[in-house]
């Protein structure tokens, strides 16, 4: 390894926050399924973990599972990002909530989140879900972002995969977006679409830390000369506090590539910086 983590800085693309009571939930149900989490800690504890990992800006990812939770969701993260200037704010869209065109639209008008967080894996719909159509066209005019979980790791559901997935882009094939854990386990694919569609990013999170935890993960991961080739389009994320490894195991694995300096500065910080447009980090 030539670089140690101490030489970057980093935007971690892929974190987590719900409101306190939803954190514990889906602990509670993560425990369960033996994913043993080790940051089940209060929110501020957490933001002052990722500091100290030298994060100077980080999202805010978090979803809805049913009806009129998402509009609450929206302002706790609001409220959340006032709080911490270098959050970068994400908010969350539920199907059947007859408001969604309006309180998307306050999203990006008034809250002025970078984005939206769509995880087909647990909120279970499409992502050609005609009942989103309006919704997408509002994110795309105000030209947010929205980040899925669009590949079919770690476990798949009928509404993952890029089969789906495609129906969408069809549509919306310009829109800003940031597919989450590098598409896996898709990865070949999802990095082929790179260059059809601009705007489209891939985080790293959980795909390169130093144990194996998803079986498949190892074999297919992207090969390191495929990521030099499109390092303005990879962004750093973790996945944190979700994840049952050091924070530190995410930054590791990918410098156990050994690729040069300007590698990790893109995907570290660069990138992130630029497309959400932050200012003053
Ligand atoms: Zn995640």
């Amino acid at each position: 390894m030539v670089y140690s983590r101490e030489d970057f800085k980093y935007i971690d693309a892929h974190t987590h926050f719900f409101p306190p009571d939803m954190f514990k939930s889906i602990w509670d149900w993560f425990e369960k399924v033996k994913w043993e989490i080790k940051y089940q800690l209060p929110t501020e504890e957490l933001v002052k973990i990722l500091k100290n990992q030298n994060v100077k800006a980080f999202t805010t990812h978090n979803y809805a599972h049913k009806k009129d939770l998402a509009e609450n969701m929206n302002e706790w993260t609001n409220k959340f990002s006032k709080e911490h200037p270098n959050a970068i704010p994400f908010g969350t869209i539920w199907p059947e909530d007859e408001n969604r065109e309006e309180y998307t639209k306050k999203i990006f008008e008034i809250y002025k989140f970078k984005g939206i967080k769509i995880q087909p894996l647990v909120q279970e719909f499409y992502p050609n879900d005609p009942r989103m159509t309006e919704v997408y066209k509002i994110i795309e005019d105000y030209g947010g972002f929205i980040t899925w979980h669009a590949g079919t790791a770690p476990y798949r559901n009928e509404y993952v995969g890029l089969k789906h997935f495609k129906k969408y882009l069809d549509k919306f094939s310009d829109m800003k977006m940031i597919i989450a854990h590098m598409g896996a386990y898709e990865y070949d694919k999802f990095i082929k679409l790179l260059d059809k569609h601009n705007n489209m990013y891939l985080d790293t999170a959980m795909i390169f830390i130093r144990n194996n935890i998803f079986p498949e993960r190892k074999v297919k991961q992207p090969k390191p000369e495929i990521l030099q080739s499109y390092q303005d389009r990879i962004l750093f994320g973790s996945d944190f506090p979700n994840i049952p490894y050091p924070y530190e195991q995410s930054v590791l694995g990918l410098l156990d590539l050994d690729l040069p300096r300007n590698f990790y500065q893109s995907i570290f910080f660069k990138n992130a910086k630029k497309i959400f447009r932050l200012k003053g980090i």
